[in-house]
């Protein structure tokens, strides 16, 4: 195997070869941030805030005449809070304003287009420079090293690529990097992908929650055991308890969360203490009552390294919390908790209740007889639970799932249908992941996960 620090040197050549080598240097300047105590932290965020706010009220359409509307003079922005005084920017606004949100001072042709997934909802689409695109892969890069991966280690990836990465994964032991495709989490494909993992010795595994969720499980079947591993990072998905706790015992490995989306792929990321910090020096985050029961908050995003198009009390669909304190790690970056994730994650029943979702998977969690599982609204009055059990345990969880419909029935009455179909594979979305919930009941309803763009170190 070729030494870390070789490694880390060949990635970066590579990286600046191919014209990545911004995020190197975008990301030395970020872990310097994350090292500076937390009052320098917020004074450079308010810094940052205010240049962003000036340039977006001065040079894009959209924003200059939402400043004239509220009557607002841009160079009387001085604090975080003064944020409030503007409007909350939508979805909606964004499909309906078009280049209207894109600055005058940008070059258009040298633009990066982004487009976020969604099953039933059309996509988003955002742009970026180059620059911006190597800061938000820098701030993913730090997540990385905030949980202890340091630039070079070797890390496998799960990711919807849709196809195998023969190349990618024969040179592995040059580059340290290994890619598993997370369409195809067949047992035999994941065999192989243990055997990758014994020989190469990642010390990171990361990908989206639900894949490494059935990896987990089946690497707890074989009984297999990576060594090498210290670190799984979970992205893209909301990441649930019973999942986490599945991951770190099939993995015999810490679970790191990481926070982002596809807007801004990096907000948060979680330190080995288990505590989340968010990257103060990427976004500002506020946390808005919007008059739901229970601790957690809209969260309204502005990013502070999008000038192309920027993104100012952006309305990502997302429920979270601030937690005050700081972490025993050391580290200032203050801290959030993410409850329950995307807002759109609630059934509309017959009766007119509106049911969280986590109310019909938790339970499915602890059905250890299956290797995974969706959750599917059919219609109004009709749910189905599709489920993959594992090898040999098909009558056992049939069972076990009649016994979880049965008090699904007593809870939500009768007027909703439910039924469970046992199936070998359950298929993905385009981009390789499974939602554990997808309805076709609700036009106006994303039920799509935050797709993230991601870059190893
Ligand atoms: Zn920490």
């Amino acid at each position: 195997m070729v030494p870390r620090a070789a490694r880390s040197a060949l990635q970066r050549s590579l990286d600046t070869l191919i014209g990545q080598g911004g995020r190197h240097r975008a990301l030395n300047a970020q872990l310097e941030f994350a090292a500076l105590p937390r009052a320098a932290m917020l004074d450079e965020q308010r810094t940052r805030l205010r240049a962003l706010i000036r340039h977006a009220a001065t040079t894009v359409p959209y924003w200059r005449d939402a400043f004239a509307d509220a009557k607002l003079d841009p160079n009387d922005f001085r604090e975080v809070d003064d944020l409030a005084q503007l409007p909350i920017l939508t979805k909606e606004i964004i499909r309906a304003e078009g280049d209207r949100l894109l600055s005058e001072r940008v070059n258009r042709r040298a633009l990066i287009e982004r487009r976020t997934g969604g099953s039933t909802a059309e996509p988003l689409v955002f742009y970026v420079t180059r620059a911006e695109y190597e800061q938000q892969i820098a701030t993913s890069l730090r997540g990385f090293a905030l949980a202890g991966v340091r630039p070079g280690e070797p890390l496998g990836k799960i990711w919807g690529y849709n196809r195998e990465q023969r190349l990618g994964n024969l040179i592995a032991p040059l580059t340290g990097r290994l890619f598993f495709d997370a369409y195809q989490t067949t047992p035999e494909r994941m065999d192989r992908w243990v055997d990758h993992m014994q020989r190469i010795k990642p010390v990171c595994i990361y990908g989206y929650a639900s894949a490494l969720h059935i990896v987990a499980r089946h690497i707890s079947d074989r009984r297999a055991t990576l060594p090498s591993v210290r670190v799984v990072a979970s992205t893209a998905e909301k990441l649930f308890d019973g999942q986490r706790r599945e991951i770190e015992a099939g993995f015999g490995a810490k679970v790191v969360d990481m926070y982002g989306c596809h807007e801004v792929p990096r907000l948060a990321s979680e330190c080995l203490e288990g505590s989340m910090h968010m990257a103060l020096d990427a976004a500002v985050m506020e946390f808005v009552d919007d008059d739901t029961p229970g601790p957690s908050r809209r969260v309204l995003l502005t990013s502070l390294q999008s000038y192309a198009m920027p993104l100012i009390r952006y309305d990502v669909g997302d429920r979270a919390r601030a937690i005050s304190g700081t972490c025993t790690c050391g580290i200032e970056l203050p801290l959030m908790a993410m409850d329950v994730g995307k807002i759109h994650h609630v059934f509309a029943l017959p009766s007119g209740q509106r049911v969280h979702t986590s109310a019909f998977f938790k339970p499915l969690y602890t059905l250890d007889c299956l290797t995974t599982f969706q959750i599917q609204h059919r219609a109004l009055d009709h749910i189905v639970v599709v489920a993959v059990p594992r090898p040999d345990r098909g009558a056992e969880a049939s069972d076990r799932l009649a016994e979880v419909l049965r008090a699904f029935g007593s809870t939500f009455g009768p007027s909703v249908r439910f039924e469970a179909e046992l199936v070998d594979t359950i298929p993905k979305t385009a981009r390789g992941k499974q939602p554990i919930v997808t309805s076709q009941v609700s036009e106006d309803t994303s039920w799509a996960t935050s797709e993230t763009s991601e870059a190893t170190t």
